[in-house]
């Protein structure tokens, strides 16, 4: 009997084809996440590569987490002032853990809602590492250990932010805690020392303030948020009284 011969080469070949989009996308951050749902929306076929997250930085490690935890700061500060608006309580504790809670639960539902605007428009959402293996052809090597190639008529490269570290003497060693871990603490710390008064630090200072830190913010420029507006820098919010009164409040919640 004649045994007909699959080549090897030819199926590895075949399997190794690129699928083929109208868009590939690097990188599921706020910069691009809308561009994959509104050509995909209009028909277009689109896959977005995206090594850890649904929907990149903001709402996961970001901004959207850094505000849901300074609500909760806020609420301690009425909490601490509330005779100040006529409302009697016999004390309160703080539990971080409960506060990252809240911050993971709103995290989670943000990731859904991203999902479900992905199912909605068709664009495809592929968890894996990307890298480029030859002109707009973007390879995603998934959790599972296989991998996809993707061919794009179009591609965007939209990596994005990360955090990292200034090349200060001992920092690293020191493995000091980014904003990622800031924003998942279990605990108040007794003394945060933040290092660079941009308004992530700021916001963070803030923040940990009022949960009852000491915080210590140190900046080499001439005044916080240098790279903002004077107008919007921390001249002005001291002039205003908010930041003056966390300044100098002594870290004593009042009883009842
Ligand atoms: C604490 C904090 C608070 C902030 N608050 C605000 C705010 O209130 N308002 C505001 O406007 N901005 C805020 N920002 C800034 C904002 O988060 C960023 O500007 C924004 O998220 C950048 O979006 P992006 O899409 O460019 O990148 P990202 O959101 O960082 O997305 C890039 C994505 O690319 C992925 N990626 C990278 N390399 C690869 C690869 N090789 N393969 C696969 N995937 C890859 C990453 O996993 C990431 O998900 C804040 C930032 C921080 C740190």
């Amino acid at each position: 009997m004649k045994r007909i011969e699959t080549s090897p080469s030819a199926s590895v070949l075949k399997n190794s084809e690129p699928e083929e989009f109208d868009l590939v996308i690097l990188g599921g951050g706020t910069g691009s996440t809308v561009a994959a749902w509104t050509f995909a929306g209009e028909g277009k076929r689109v896959a977005v590569v995206d090594r850890k997250y649904i929907g990149g930085s903001c709402p996961n490690i970001a901004c959207l987490p850094s505000k849901n935890i300074i609500h909760s700061a806020k609420v301690v500060d009425y909490f601490r002032r509330s005779k100040e608006f006529g409302i009697a309580h016999d004390g309160f504790t703080i539990e971080m853990s409960g506060v990252r809670d809240r911050k993971r639960k709103m995290v989670a539902g943000l990731n859904e809602m991203y999902m479900e605007n992905y199912r909605k428009t068709g664009a495809e959402f592929i968890l894996g590492s990307g890298r480029f293996v030859s002109p707009r052809t973007v390879e995603a090597a998934l959790p599972d250990g296989s991998t996809r190639q993707l061919r794009g008529t179009n591609v965007i490269v939209s990596t994005g932010t990360r955090a990292s570290l200034e090349p200060i003497p001992g920092l690293a060693e020191a493995q000091p805690l980014t904003h990622i871990e800031a924003l998942e603490l279990g605990q108040v710390p007794e003394h945060l020392l933040v290092i660079g008064g941009g308004y992530v630090g700021v916001e963070l200072s803030q923040a940990m303030r009022r949960f009852g830190s000491k915080v210590t913010v140190v900046d080499r420029n001439g005044r916080l948020m240098s790279r903002e507006d004077p107008d919007v820098s921390v001249g002005q919010i001291w002039r205003i009284g908010e930041f003056r009164r966390l300044a100098e409040w002594n870290g004593e919640s009042p009883k009842g």
